[in-house]
C-alpha cells in the first residue's frame, strides 16, 4: 500500500480500453477526490489549496513489495499530541477530510485511534484508511483492533492493497475481509488498489480474494472502474499507475516513456493534500514521486499549517505544479533542451519523479533514487527479496 494511494502510487485510471460486462451496481456513486475538488473548485483561481490531511504515522511495514517507494526501513515515528496538534490547526484552517497511510498504518495501531478520536471530535469526514491487509496475528487480533477504531469514530473505508506485490496471503486478506465487515457492519468498508500497468492489468490476486469471498468481479461503467461483489461486500477497485522507481528502478525496462503525454490536470487528485510523513515532513501530494526531499514544503514540528500552505504556494516547484501545470513545466524543459528527456510518458508522477532526481526542473537540485544523491541522509533500502513476507 502506501501513499497511498491513496495510498501512494499514482493517478487513478479513468478509462478502460475495451468493453467489459457492464453491470449496474446497488451503491451511490461515490466522486474520487480529484472529482470532488473539480466540482467543488469550478471557478476558482488556481494555486495550492490543501482540504486533504492524511498521516503516515510510521514507514514501518511488515512487507517489503518491491515497488514500493517507502522506506520502510527508518524506525521514525510520529508522535501523537504533535500529530494532534497539527489536525486541530487543519481543521480550524478548513481542511475536513482525513486519511492515513505509511507504512503499514496497523503497526503503529495507537496512533491511528487516539488521531481517529480527536479528529471525530472536531467533525473530520474520513477517506481511507490504507492497509496490505496481513499484519494481524489472527482474527481475534484483528477484532480487537477494528473495534477500537470504530469505538473511536472512524467512518471511512479501509483500503486494501491487492496485487501481485501484495497479494500472496490471500488466507489472511480474506480474514481481514470478514473482520472488517462484521466490526464496522458496512457492506462497502472495504475498497481495493491494485498497482499495475494499465488498468485491465494485474487482477488476477484480486480475483482469488473474490473466490474465496464468493464474489464476482464486474465493470461498472457507472463508476467506470471494476467492482467486487457478494451479498456481504461492494468493493470499489482502484487502479494505482505502477512505475520502477526506487527500489524498483533496477527491474528496468523503461516502459514509462509510453510515448504519450500525461493529460494535464494540475495534481488535483493526489494533490491539493497535507501528507505528513514519519519525519513531520508535509508534502503536497501523495504521488509517489513526493518522498523525495524535492516536494518537502514543512515540518509539522516546527511550522504551523498556515505557514505549511504558503511555503507550498512559493515553493518553485509545488507553487508552479498546481498554478501552472505539469505540462508548462515539460513544455519549460523541452524547449531548453529538445532532448532532455527520453521520451514521453502518461504517467504524470514518473514525470515528476524523472525530472526532480535528475535536477531538470527549474531551481530544483537533482538527487534521491537510486541514480541520484541523496540531498539528505539516506540509508541504503534493502535488496529484493532479503526480507520475508509475512
Ligand atoms: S512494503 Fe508494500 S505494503 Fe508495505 S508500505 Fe510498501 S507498498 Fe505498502
Ligand atoms: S506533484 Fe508530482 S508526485 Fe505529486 S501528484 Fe503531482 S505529479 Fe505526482
Amino acid at each position: 500500500m502506501r501513499k497511498i494511494s491513496d495510498f501512494r502510487y499514482s493517478k487513478d485510471g479513468s478509462t478502460y480500453p475495451t468493453q467489459p460486462k457492464p453491470i449496474m451496481p446497488d451503491l451511490t456513486p461515490t466522486l474520487t477526490r480529484s472529482e470532488i475538488r473539480n466540482a467543488g473548485d469550478a471557478g476558482t483561481e488556481r494555486t495550492f489549496r490543501p482540504n486533504y490531511l492524511s498521516f503516515a504515522g510510521t514507514y514501518q511495514c511488515n512487507l517489503a513489495c518491491p515497488h514500493c517507494c517507502v522506506p520502510i526501513e527508518w524506525p521514525d515515528r510520529l508522535d501523537i499530541p504533535t500529530a494532534i496538534r497539527f489536525l486541530e490547526q487543519a481543521s480550524a484552517a478548513g481542511i475536513d477530510m482525513l486519511g492515513f497511510t505509511g507504512g503499514e498504518p496497523f503497526v503503529y495501531p495507537e496512533f491511528v485511534i487516539a488521531v481517529t478520536r480527536r479528529a471525530a471530535e472536531l467533525g473530520f469526514r474520513f477517506d481511507k484508511l490504507m492497509s496490505n491487509g496481513v499484519w494481524h496475528r489472527d482474527p481475534e487480533h484483528l477484532v480487537e483492533v477494528f473495534t477500537e477504531l470504530k469505538q473511536a469514530g472512524f467512518t471511512g473505508k479501509l483500503g486494501l492493497s491487492v496485487d501481485k506485490f501484495h497479494g500472496i496471503r490471500i488466507d489472511k486478506l480474506v480474514e481481514f475481509c470478514r473482520a472488517a465487515r462484521s466490526v464496522f457492519r458496512r457492506d462497502t468498508i472495504i475498497a481495493l488498489n491494485y498497482a499495475s500497468r494499465s488498468p485491465h492489468l494485474g487482477l488476477e490476486p484480486i480475483r482469488k480474494l473474490a473466490r474465496e469471498l464468493d464474489a464476482v468481479i464486474e465493470w461498472s461503467e457507472l463508476l467506470n472502474r471494476f467492482l467486487l461483489v457478494s451479498d456481504d461486500f461492494t468493493m470499489t477497485l482502484n487502479w494505482n499507475h505502477l512505475a520502477e522507481v526506487e527500489r524498483a528502478e533496477h527491474l528496468g525496462g523503461g516502459h514509462e516513456w509510453d510515448g504519450t503525454w500525461f493529460k494535464e490536470d494540475y495534481c488535483e487528485g493526489p494533490g491539493q493534500a497535507l501528507i505528513v510523513n514519519p519525519k513531520g515532513e508535509v508534502k503536497p501530494c501523495c504521488g509517489f514521486a513526493s518522498d523525495l526531499d524535492q516536494l518537502t514544503i514543512g515540518n509539522i514540528h516546527t511550522d504551523s499549517v498556515e505557514t505549511i500552505i504558503r511555503n507550498g504556494r512559493e515553493h518553485p516547484y509545488v507553487g508552479q505544479v498546481f498554478r501552472d501545470g505539469l505540462t508548462k513545466i515539460k513544455n519549460d524543459i523541452l524547449a531548453a533542451n529538445p532532448n532532455a528527456l527520453p521520451g514521453a510518458t502518461s504517467n504524470h508522477c514518473y514525470f515528476c519523479w524523472y525530472i526532480l532526481t535528475r535536477g531538470l526542473a527549474a531551481g530544483q537540485k537533482g538527487g534521491g533514487g537510486k541514480v541520484g544523491d541523496w540531498i539528505a541522509e539516506r540509508p541504503k533500502l534493502l535488496e529484493l527479496g532479503v526480507r520475508t513476507k509475512t
